[in-house]
């Protein structure tokens, strides 16, 4: 029974911390910078909706089958070298043993210490200490890829729904600015949060998430503008 970790260290929530996050941001940039342009190219609240819901889901399913795809293919790889550990433990358990005890002497045991501790393990669960200490695998880490998908998915429409939110809830006549205003301050938040939540300089990262979030919504609303003029 592996004993219950008392701290809390950042580390061990950066992955899908990050993950959420970028999705989060994909899913605002991407969203907010659709709204601009159909409302660029002239389409009404009805329009701006319609437009926003489609593409809220659409992202959100792409997302999800990007990540279950590249999740996926890393489960494989993990799964093969399982395979290929657990047949080398049983064709050369000698040789096996010699390798996990060079392993611990790689990370500072001295020689007699570390064939001991690599006996010790060995005995206790061989391919759970090779997949550790030899293949970076443990449970914790092990690729989830329908669980990745999911939090893909619900990320990128949480960030999203941002910018609908501000569709829904300013009148129509003023949305044309109230639109890329909000969207670019949740864009400037959002940066800091990750910043924040990562343990990252905010100014810098809020800047940055401005920045080229900027870009695109602005680039989006040319091109609507653009349709709209030659519609
Ligand atoms: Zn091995």
């Amino acid at each position: 029974m592996r004993p219950r970790h008392v701290e809390a260290h950042r580390i061990e929530h950066a992955g899908w911390l990050r993950a959420a996050v970028l999705g989060a941001n994909d899913g605002l940039i991407s969203t907010a910078s659709l709204l601009l342009g159909v409302s660029a190219a002239g389409g009404d609240a009805r329009a701006l909706l319609v437009a926003g819901g489609a593409g809220l889901v659409a992202g959100a399913f792409s997302m999800a089958a990007g990540e279950y795809v590249s999740v996926s293919s890393q489960a494989d790889a993990e799964a093969a070298d399982l395979a290929r550990e657990r047949r080398e433990l049983a064709d050369d358990p000698a040789a096996e043993l010699r390798e996990l005890a060079m392993l611990q002497q790689a990370r500072g045991l001295p020689t007699a210490l570390a064939l001991q501790v690599a006996q010790a393990l060995t005995a206790h669960d061989a391919l759970d200490a090779h997949a550790r200490d030899e293949l970076g695998i443990t449970a914790q880490a092990r690729a989830r890829p329908l669980q990745a998908a999911l939090a893909s998915a619900a990320a990128f429409a949480s960030g999203a729904a941002l910018p609908l939110l501000v569709c829904v809830a300013v009148p129509e006549a003023q949305l044309r600015v109230l639109l890329p205003l909000g969207s670019f301050a949740l864009l400037v938040s959002l940066g800091a949060l990750a910043a924040q939540l990562g343990g990252a300089p905010r100014l810098r990262a809020a800047l940055r998430m401005g920045l080229w979030g900027g870009l695109a919504m602005a680039g989006t609303w040319a091109a609507g503008a653009l349709f709209g003029a030659a519609g």
